[in-house]
């Protein structure tokens, strides 16, 4: 699925067109989803290559510190959870005024860039950006409120996409409303409930439930010809899960309003399991629990979503979604922004833009405010590797 007008080097924005000839129309990518069914396009099963965790302060640790562990309620005993309890008393919410980019991962490709998997030369063939961007760019053809910006630089011959907050959603987010302040409270919430800090363990939701701590996976993948490597926050991990090896022993946990008539339950299923699905499908979660609140902010009852069965509910709805037309369009968009961003230049930055009814554009820029690859990166990716010691000749 490549529509015209993507061909390598169609992207060059700037610079004068040879005479005689009309000058080319500015590249942009078409979004409805008509244009991309068709069949599900390759995805290789993601593997995890790594993890790394954030403290309380946001300070980064190159381990599994900050991993939870799955400890639902035992069988037979519901649940009950206040999940307003402790707001906004015991809230540390991240300051989200920090633009952290891609830094937390770029860290830990850094340490990690002379062991990685798949040979010499592969991080220079692939994308490297966070789980969350991809969740956008699948959802985007069935997405009619939001917009997104993604920035994009080549470097070393990899692609990096990182996103930038749209003019729209930081005026929302300022003016976000305290009751939507505490809806956010209560996602965390519910996973105090459902975690402990060990494996067997039992939660404490006497603690506070601060958002800078995360724990996130670090995986390779491929989509069609796409090699990937993102990273993304995990809930917990299932210590009884069938299999121990991540990601198929992790487990997201999510919030929703109870549900009583059957308008509600096909509108959950058209909007919300969307996003559910292609946040966890991305990732390679097999489960999502879901916690269902009542008007009154309490869980009183639990079910299980397995990411692999969320399209049986709208497999035959013609307002539904496909997961085909998410992955195809995924695709397109690494596509059009490999063939796009041509220069390999830190410095230099193309700015896709998307909003819903429209099509994606791009904008080129230089320098500040836009480079998000960090110096400290580009300085000591450009320095040799570290070799490893040499045998001597005596
Ligand atoms: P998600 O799929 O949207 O949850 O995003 P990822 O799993 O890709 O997370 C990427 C990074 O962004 C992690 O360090 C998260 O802690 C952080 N993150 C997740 N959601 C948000 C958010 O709403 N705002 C900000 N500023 N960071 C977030």
């Amino acid at each position: 699925m490549e529509p015209r007008g993507t061909k390598r080097g169609a992207g060059k924005v700037e610079g004068a067109e040879p005479r005689n000839k009309p000058p080319r129309p500015a590249p942009s990518l078409p979004t409805e989803p008509a244009l991309y069914s068709g069949p599900f396009p390759f995805y290789r099963r993601p593997s995890q290559l790594g993890c790394f965790s954030l403290d309380a302060q946001r300070q980064y640790h190159g381990d599994a510190q900050a991993l939870r562990y799955y400890s639902p309620p035992a069988a037979g005993q519901g649940p009950n959870f206040d999940l307003r309890e402790g707001y906004p008393d015991r809230y540390q919410p991240r300051d989200e005024e920090v633009r952290e980019g891609l830094d937390h991962l770029l860290r830990w490709l850094l340490e990690h860039r002379g062991g990685l998997e798949g040979g010499p030369g592969w991080l220079a063939g692939a994308i490297v950006t966070w789980r969350g961007h991809l969740t956008k760019l699948l959802t985007t053809p069935y997405e009619r409120q939001e917009g997104w910006q993604l920035a994009a630089s080549r470097f070393q011959g990899t692609l990096y996409l990182s996103e930038v907050e749209t003019p729209a959603a930081r005026a929302q987010r300022l003016a976000r409303p305290p009751l939507l302040r505490e809806l956010m409270y209560m996602g965390y919430k519910f996973e105090q409930y459902m975690c402990a800090d060990k494996p067997g363990g039992s939660p404490d939701p006497s603690g506070e439930v601060n958002t800078n701590v995360a724990f996130c996976s670090v995986l390779r993948s491929r989509l069609g010809s796409h090699p990937l490597l993102f990273s993304g926050e995990v809930d917990c991990t299932d210590p009884q899960a069938p299999s121990p090896q991540p990601p198929t022993c992790y487990v997201e946990l999510k919030t929703s309003k109870e549900m009583h008539s059957p308008g509600q339950w096909r509108s959950f299923y058209r909007h919300k399991l969307l996003k559910w699905w292609a946040q966890s499908f991305l990732l390679g979660v097999p489960n999502v629990v879901a916690g269902f609140r009542n008007p009154e902010g309490f869980v009183c009852s639990l079910k299980t979503f397995p990411t692999m069965q969320m399209f049986e509910h709208v497999r035959n709805d013609r307002d539904g979604w496909n997961p085909s037309v998410c992955m195809n369009f995924c695709a397109a968009f690494l596509s059009f922004a490999q063939n796009t961003v041509v220069q390999d230049d830190p410095r230099l930055v193309h700015l896709f833009s998307w909003e819903p009814g429209g099509p994606v554009t791009v904008s080129v820029h230089r320098d500040t405010p836009h480079v998000f690859l960090p110096t400290w990166y580009v300085e000591a990716m450009t320095q040799e590797l570290p070799s490893p010691p040499q045998d001597t000749v005596p």
